[in-house]
């Protein structure tokens, strides 16, 4: 069989993880078979319609690199793309319903009938699920008589307005589109049975379905948008790369088999397949995800190191063309969780004035003798003529002698008097990036500062 898989997201406005994870589950199961991934488009509920909110969707999965094979702006043959442009198909299918006497008119609205008998769903990770759909709809709750009315139990398919449910133009879509296998969220696990009545009805074979697990917060609540790291296009602002982002998503939901954790792209579609989904929910994890996100960058090439962090650069007001910055990469690429963390730790090698953390100012300024201490640090570091690190460590360590103290005891000062804080990359390195007369001037005035 050929694998064609598809993701049909509504153009609600942002790209949710939850979503992102299915289209990727979906593009992995494709690509690994050699297949065909499907970008659709369920825009059929007309307040939900909304351009913009279709972009913010097209950008995520672009950034991510879940490129499609088919649909909006890919082409393909079982277009339109759109569920809004699609509608001829829909009455033509309508149409071979009633031919058949699956459906009739109630109220101005369209149902169809349910059947009475078990529907068995033969799910790939949920396992088997039977229900009958026509005892299961036969009752409905009332409110306000507060206790289960009768109900009727066929499904509604077009409304009196005559806009069609999802349900149906879903399955229609299926069929037209020729989907192989659907990937999708637990929550539609109990839409399925409705579904493959549909199918049946209308004389086509199903496809096969696997219902991920839900992603859920750590306290177990429903992932709303507001949640830190719910929104791809976050993900983006904050200095993730898409390939990390994509090892963390098939993570919530998938397992290896030999619990590898970090993933390159290549290696997730060949080891991605359906039967390493967990059928227990996922919780997300905040932390974890940026342990990915370092592990990918501690992989990367420089130069493409380079590239991906240049914006960032920009961002913070510093000039990705410098040619320290390559250096400067190589300090903090073991550090930083986030492209976005990188300037900030750098920034003090590029900027001509830094700003001083006050408690760590107070901690070294607090000290006995560090005016000696500074003055002694200066002298011996603009005898320095040749501005490397072996030359920079033994004027610290010649100034400390000087004053009978160990060179460890002059570090935490030069580090402040230099970075302005206590702590971040390797100071001596930075030092070598700063410039001999930056960092003359900086202790000198530093000193001056402490005196005062
Ligand atoms: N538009 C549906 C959703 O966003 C798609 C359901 C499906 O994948 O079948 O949930």
């Amino acid at each position: 069989m050929s694998v064609r898989t598809r993701f049909a997201p509504s153009p609600t406005g942002f790209l949710h993880i939850g979503g992102a994870r299915t289209a990727l589950y979906n593009w992995l199961y494709a690509r690994h078979h050699g297949g065909v991934f499907v970008l659709r488009v369920e825009d059929t509920d007309a307040a939900r319609h909304n351009e913009e909110g279709l972009a913010k969707i097209l950008d995520g999965l672009a950034w991510l690199g879940l490129q499609w094979d088919e649909g909006p702006g890919a082409g393909g043959d079982c277009g339109p793309y759109y569920q809004s442009q699609r509608r001829e198909i829909y009455d033509r299918y309508l149409e071979k319903l009633r031919e058949a006497d699956h459906v009739y008119e109630d109220d101005g609205a369209i149902r169809f009938r349910v059947p009475d008998r078990e529907i068995t769903v033969h799910d790939r990770v949920c396992g088997d699920v039977t229900v009958n759909l026509h005892q299961q709809g036969s009752k409905r709750w009332d409110a306000e008589q507060k206790r289960e009315v009768a109900a009727n139990p066929d499904l509604v398919i077009r409304r009196p307005d005559g806009s069609y449910i999802f349900h149906f133009v879903n399955v229609v879509d299926d069929i037209e589109m020729r989907i192989s296998h659907v990937i999708r969220g637990e929550d539609h696990l109990s839409n399925t049975p409705k579904h493959l009545a549909l199918f049946e009805a209308l004389g086509a074979e199903a496809p096969i379905y696997a219902h991920i697990p839900l992603n859920l917060n750590q306290d177990g609540s429903k992932m709303s948008k507001r949640d830190q790291g719910a929104l791809i296009h976050e993900y983006v602002e904050d200095g993730f790369l898409p390939e990390a982002v994509n090892n963390y998503m098939a993570l919530l939901g998938w397992s290896s088999k030999d619990d590898q954790e970090i993933f390159t792209g290549a290696e997730l579609v060949e080891r991605f397949d359906i039967d390493g989904i967990n059928r227990a929910n996922s919780k997300f994890d905040y932390e974890k995800c940026l342990w990915v996100n370092a592990e990918h960058l501690k992989r990367l090439a420089p130069d493409v190191l380079a590239k991906a962090a240049a914006p960032f650069f920009e961002k913070a007001g510093l000039d990705p063309g410098d040619p320290r910055l390559g250096a400067a990469l190589g300090l903090v690429r073991e550090r930083a969780q986030r492209l976005s963390e990188m300037p900030g730790l750098v920034k003090p090698a590029f900027v001509e004035e830094i700003d001083y953390d006050p408690d760590a100012v107070a901690k070294v300024a607090g000290r006995e003798g560090i005016g000696e201490v500074l003055q002694a640090l200066a002298e011996g570091l603009r005898r320095v003529d040749d501005w490397c690190e072996d030359q920079i460590k033994s004027a610290i360590h010649d100034a400390a002698d000087t004053l009978g103290q160990k060179m460890g005891a002059f570090m935490l000062p030069c580090r402040v008097a230099t970075m302005g804080s206590t702590s971040g990359p390797d100071l001596v390195p930075m030092m070598v990036m700063m410039g001999k007369d930056r960092v003359v001037k900086r202790v000198d005035e530093f000193a001056q500062r402490v005196a005062s």
